[in-house]
């Protein structure tokens, strides 16, 4: 198996053209730091690099093992399909994944993830157990197969150890194929206390409907500082038991019982009213947004003009992984609300350029700083200025272009963390890892 291991630190590198924090510059050197944070930017080098280079992207929702199904669960059955359909179908898939297939799944999506200009991925873990809920004999097993994972690929991770102790509003526990993803509390900070120092930590809480009231009280006390992340509002069925039991919606119920701060990322924020809108902007939290599998799943479009009109704050994830490609879930984003409203460019004036730079989602992932600036995580995709999609661009145009034409991906070269890990359109490790993900899919 390939290992990232050899990989060094780019200490310095020159840009012809680059897009810092602060606007678009020319012939700009970066330095990287040992930990991989920008030290030190500086204008008027020579010699730099050809391109367009761009900050990275935080991938901040994902469940690494749903890339083994993603494209294969599209077939109606006989009382129609729809989101709890497709869970049922999901959770009699993954129980032959094991630490061994989910390393193996998992370095083939992040790959994929480096390839398309995502840096970073914020992984939400709920896979903890054996099939029948039989904890592995090492409790971190599964995860320690993800940051294996994330090693050996290079890309930049945060791991979300997922809390889940029942199976709807009122349950006391779970249905049997929900076994795989249950801990007591006393077991969850038994795994968040074992994980600790292997990886970047965050918290999250699988749903309102799958953690007791309590607990979703408490839970900044747990976090330590880290994210914290939960699925809050993809599906109408959801939005209605909530009502029932609680007399809310879910964002407001939570707004009104936990302190919802910038920490909290709202995955999936998609039924939310005006009240809620103006809460969740100001309380600070990102909404984290999946395009692709929300339109797969049939949830519903979210009111993203409203949203950004209220200073709200957003991040993008692959989530069930039918897109892995940063600029699918923009356009997808953007083009839900095209449709919907029936007008062009709701996210900006340049819309691809303020979605891309708005979508960074260093929260998401418990980064301090977004984008290229010193302090930043070194999170840099070059364009290559030769490809038809962004041919004759300027300034914000590139990301326009990248977002809404860029059909085949002018993503050339990929540093996460300070460290090259996509050249040429290559990862040193793709080949070994394609081979062990092939070998593996093909005996689930
Ligand atoms: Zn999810």
């Amino acid at each position: 198996m390939y290992t990232s291991g050899m990989a060094k630190i780019a200490a310095k590198t020159v840009f012809k053209t680059i897009l810092l924090t602060s606007g678009w510059a020319k012939n700009i050197a970066v330095e990287v730091d040992d930990g991989g944070i920008i030290s030190n930017i500086s204008v008027g080098e020579t010699g730099g690099i050809d391109g367009i280079a761009i900050p990275g992207i935080a991938n901040a929702h994902s469940h690494a093992f749903q890339r083994a199904f993603a494209g294969k669960t599209e077939k109606r059955g006989k009382d129609g399909d729809d989101f709890w359909a497709w869970r049922k179908v999901m959770y009699s898939a993954l129980k032959d994944v094991g630490p061994e297939e989910l390393r193996a799944i998992a370095a083939q999506l992040y790959v994929e993830m480096l390839k398309s200009g995502y840096t970073g991925v914020a992984e939400f873990h709920y896979l903890h157990h054996q099939a029948d809920g039989t904890p592995y004999e090492n409790r971190t097993a599964m995860s320690d197969a993800l940051i294996t994972a994330a090693t050996d690929t290079g890309i930049d991770f945060t791991l979300l150890p997922v809390l889940y102790m029942r199976g709807d509003f009122g349950e006391a526990g779970v249905d049997d194929d929900q076994r795989p993803f249950t801990n007591s509390p006393d077991d969850y900070s038994a795994l968040l206390q074992m994980l600790q120092g292997k990886c970047q930590i965050g918290v999250a809480l699988h749903s309102l409907r799958a953690v007791p009231e309590e607990i979703v009280r408490e839970i900044n006390s747990v976090s330590a500082g880290g994210p914290i992340h939960i699925h809050i509002a993809e599906q109408v069925r959801e939005v209605n038991h909530c009502f029932e039991t609680h007399g809310k919606r879910p964002v407001e119920w939570l707004l009104e019982n936990a302190d919802v701060n910038a920490a909290w990322n709202l995955v999936h924020a998609t039924h939310i009213n005006a009240d809620e809108v103006a809460g969740i902007a100001e309380s600070g939290a990102t909404v984290v947004l999946c395009p692709t599998t929300e339109a797969n799943l049939g949830d519903g479009i979210f009111p993203l003009e409203n949203f950004l009109k209220a200073g709200g704050r957003y991040a993008i994830g692959s989530d069930s992984h039918v897109s892995v490609d940063p600029r699918e879930e923009l356009r997808l984003l953007e083009y839900g609300q095209r449709l919907t409203l029936k007008r062009r460019a709701i996210a900006g004036e340049n819309p691809g350029a303020t979605l891309w730079q708005g979508a960074l989602g260093a929260a998401a992932m418990g980064d301090a700083l977004d984008g290229i600036q010193v302090g930043a995580r070194a999170n840099i995709v070059v364009l290559d200025e030769n490809s038809p999609a962004i041919a004759g661009c300027k300034g914000d145009e590139f990301l326009d272009a990248l977002v809404f034409a860029g059909q085949p991906s002018p993503v050339r070269d990929v540093m996460a963390g300070g460290v090259w890990r996509v050249k040429d359109y290559h990862h040193p490790g793709e080949d070994a890892i394609k081979a062990a993900y092939l070998s593996t899919f093909n005996k689930l």
